[in-house]
């Protein structure tokens, strides 16, 4: 197998050249100096760097940024695509998005004249057509991975999905969520190697189901089989207003099942899966710890540019951070509480307003398996629940 010299962080691989097939691992040539000054720049404030195939350079841990819903504007909406003059809607909060990977659910197609395809005229039915131009927008905001398995990715039908996922791999955005789209990632490590694995599951047939709670739990098994670390993304959930709160039991959407959110992401973490992140009803949900592992259950509307509710609870929203060791076993976690203000963007909230409500729903929601969320957004394990001891009985003589 060729080896290349690559450096970057997740998908910012920097490719800088091939040996050739016949040459031995140890008579590589040496990094050249563009090489080693392109890796130095990498370099974060810990001197961490990790990277696509081979770069002997420490990486203990993995960093992870997940963002909920992205949908940077609709042709088919009055007004519903900001001109290419505007700021970027994650210009003022593009500093957070950064780790080894950062994750986002893209809803929506990317297309400039496909018609729409969805909704054939029924009532309460949102069909979104992004200009293709403003994909770009998305590498320059820092992602390297975007969700498809959401109710979106078919606005534009098959062929809009299947070109949002062409236009969106062709940036080195690796969309993953369709049937059969898992993204791997390979960091560097030193001498050793972490396979970072995302799967993505939604309610619609082209995807993973998180209604199949059997299937899904045989589908992350395989391929926690096949990676260090395994991070479930999911869209479920009712939506709107007053769907901050978890469950109980099977949510509905209209006419929709949209899942038993608790027991499936429990039941993938039994599978195997090491962090579990949520999106979906447009607004923010609590946190909680299963077997050590993190669940966030919603993060909320990230950019919903036009056509969605902006307002109240619905204008809340964070970029969720983990840190996961290489064997995905998790060291930190923080919660970046954020606001969505109508045609700018994603902004900085002096208020902390989200955090205030994911810490509240949290303690509703998870009274013993919420995360324990500090002022500052950095949220850790609950303690252990001591359950209280036996009662012996004693024999009679
Ligand atoms: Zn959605």
């Amino acid at each position: 197998m060729p080896r290349l010299w690559a450096v970057g962080c997740g998908l910012g691989a920097l490719l800088v050249g091939a040996p050739s097939l016949a040459r031995a691992q140890d008579t590589l040539p040496p990094p050249s100096a563009a090489l080693i000054q392109a890796h130095m720049r990498l370099r974060g404030p810990e001197g961490h760097v990790c990277a696509i195939n081979f770069i002997p350079t420490p990486c203990p841990k993995v960093r992870l940024a997940f963002t909920g819903d992205i949908n940077l504007g609709s042709s088919f909406i009055k007004d519903g695509v900001p001109p290419d003059t505007q700021a970027s809607a994650f210009a003022q909060v593009d500093s957070l998005l950064v780790g080894d990977l950062v994750i986002g659910n893209f809803e929506g197609a990317l297309s400039d004249t496909l018609p729409a395809g969805k909704c054939d005229g029924a009532k309460n039915c949102f069909e979104f057509r992004t200009p293709r131009w403003m994909a770009q927008r998305l590498v320059d905001a820092g992602f390297t991975h975007l969700n498809q398995a959401n109710n979106h990715a078919t606005d534009l039908g098959v062929v809009g999905r299947e070109e949002t996922t062409h236009l969106l791999d062709s940036l080195g955005l690796n969309p993953y969520g369709i049937l059969g789209a898992i993204a791997f990632d390979t960091l560097g490590a030193g001498d050793t190697t972490t396979v970072v694995a995302v799967v993505g599951f939604t309610t619609y047939p082209f995807a993973y189901s998180l209604l199949d709670i059997a299937r899904a739990k045989v589908v992350v098994d395989s391929v926690a089989k096949l990676a260090d670390v395994v991070i479930v993304t999911f869209h479920g959930g009712t939506e709107g207003k007053s769907a901050t709160r978890v469950g109980p039991g099977m949510e509905r959407m209209g006419g929709e099942r949209r899942g038993d959110l608790k027991k499936f992401a429990r039941a993938v973490i039994d599978a195997g899966a090491d962090a579990v992140v949520g999106h979906g009803p447009h607004v923010l949900r609590g946190i909680e710890f299963y077997k050590g592992r993190p669940i966030a259950y919603s993060l909320g509307n990230f950019v919903t540019w036009a056509g969605f509710n902006m307002t109240g609870v619905n204008a809340l929203n964070g970029v969720l951070q983990l840190e996961l060791q290489g064997n995905g076993s998790f060291t930190s976690g923080r919660f970046v509480p954020l606001k969505q203000v109508k045609w700018v963007g994603a902004v900085p909230d002096r208020n902390r307003a989200a955090l205030a409500l994911v810490r509240r729903v949290t303690r509703l929601d998870f009274p013993t398996t919420g995360a324990v969320i500090a002022a500052d957004g950095s949220f850790t394990q609950p303690p252990a629940v001591r359950r209280p001891a036996a009662t012996r009985t004693r024999r009679a003589p």
